[in-house]
């Protein structure tokens, strides 16, 4: 009697025995798993590149309004950021459309943004990039330098992106960087530097590269570069820069500049009085010159944008009232456990004027609210059945605050 031929997948001619499944079709023809996935991953390239992507773009404003439901103040910031990133997502549009064959060609929007740390310049890029649902990461600029010495390349910028991106390269392709503390790789004076500046203008010179739209080699893994290892191509024409630094001492350029205006143009008198306790509002891309950035770097980044500092009513406002206020989420903590957990108005006074007494800011708030929780939140759970409902008041805010290492920390 003839013996039974195995069956075998029609695509790649492996034994039904060596596959875990092999489909059958009505004329016989079969197909194994591991074909089913690899069909599965072309079709996926190919409707990506045929229909492109689908863009959720949304208008200025409803960027700007949903940038209001979780940043405090900062309108101008908000406003200019909005209409930013729908230029740039219409230009993504308009690239794979028919007209991009016509002469006008739409620039990238790359966005610097001049601000004090901790005043929202890292929120608002993460919250631009959920809302456009793209792969965003964060890259310090303090570690990066030139090719050839001690720290990461500026190629390991796009490693990031292509982690948040789970390694899809197209979706990378159409993410958001933010570098943050940009200021820390300017010149340290504004003359050209005879010698080698290994930490400033280097990197800035290789950042070029990456921001002026062009093909980058990215090693997947990150670390430096060497011969044998596999990069991945990656295409920054499409990847939005946004830029964040303190520039600490740029007022003093600004105000210099706009001294120097003043005298130019004395006669003035329709001048609008100038805000001398926040200059930074006039910042404009000859101070970032002026600050240490190279010309080239400045005109890379053609949106320039300013965050206010925060004063007490914005701290206060940041506690409670952004949908993912920090005493949102200790209620949401707290309902887990079925107590019902309130702050009493001027305890959350008493919080706002810690962290402006410590000069924490707003990146302070959380250690001072994890101060005073810690305690509660480690007995509470052990009294649920009789506690119902909490009330944080002043007075346990300044004793959880005054008996902490927090305090004998930071006075
Ligand atoms: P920066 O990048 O300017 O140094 P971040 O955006 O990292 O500052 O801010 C640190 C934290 O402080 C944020 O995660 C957020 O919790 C809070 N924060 C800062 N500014 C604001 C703001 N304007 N509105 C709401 N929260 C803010």
């Amino acid at each position: 009697m003839a013996k039974k031929t195995e069956r075998e997948c029609s695509f790649c001619g492996q034994k039904e025995s060596e596959v875990i499944v092999l489909l059958e079709g009505n004329n016989g023809a079969t197909i194994c798993e591991r074909c089913v996935e690899r069909a599965s991953e072309v079709l996926g390239q190919v409707l990506r590149k045929d229909n492109s992507f689908e863009l959720d773009v949304k208008t200025p404003r409803e960027i700007k309004d949903h940038l209001d439901q979780y940043i405090i103040g900062q309108d101008d910031a908000k406003k200019v950021l909005s209409v930013a990133v729908y230029n740039h997502f219409k230009r993504l549009l308009y690239n794979q459309s028919e007209r991009a064959t016509d002469d006008v060609e739409i620039e990238k929007s790359n966005i610097i943004l001049v601000g004090e740390t901790g005043t929202g310049k890292t929120l608002i890029a993460r919250t631009i990039a959920k809302i456009l649902n793209v792969p965003f990461c964060i890259a310090d600029a303090t570690v990066l330098t030139e090719a050839g010495y001690v720290g990461e390349d500026v190629e390991n910028i796009l490693t990031k992106l292509l982690q948040a991106a789970n390694y899809d390269v197209q979706a990378a392709e159409r993410g958001i960087v933010f570098i943050d503390e940009i200021d820390k790789i300017a010149r340290k004076n504004d003359n050209p530097s005879i010698t080698r500046d290994v930490s400033g203008e280097g990197v800035q010179q290789a950042l070029l590269k990456l921001l002026e739209g062009s093909v980058v080699n990215v090693p997947p893994q990150g670390g430096r570069k060497h011969p044998d290892q596999k990069m991945i191509a990656v295409n920054t024409q499409n990847i939005l820069f946004i830029s964040g630094g303190a520039f600490d001492g740029i007022d003093r350029v600004i105000a210099s500049r706009m001294k120097a205006h003043v005298i130019g143009f004395s006669e003035s008198k329709n001048r609008t009085a100038i805000d001398k306790t926040n200059l930074l509002q006039y910042v404009l891309p000859q101070d970032l010159k002026k600050f240490g950035l190279i010309p080239e770097l400045v005109g890379r980044f053609p949106v320039l944008s300013y965050l206010n500092p925060l004063d007490k009513d914005a701290l206060r406002k940041i506690l409670s009232e952004p949908k993912n206020a920090l005493v949102k989420q200790y209620q949401k903590l707290f309902q887990m456990d079925n107590i019902q957990l309130e702050f009493a108005d001027e305890a959350l006074d008493a919080v706002v004027e810690k962290a402006v007494e410590y000069k924490l800011g707003a990146r302070g708030l959380r250690s001072i609210m994890e101060t005073i929780m810690t305690d509660i939140m480690y007995e509470i759970p052990g009294k649920r059945k009789t506690t119902k409902k909490m009330v944080i008041t002043k007075e346990l805010v300044l004793d959880k605050l005054n008996n902490s290492k927090i305090n004998s920390s930071l006075v």
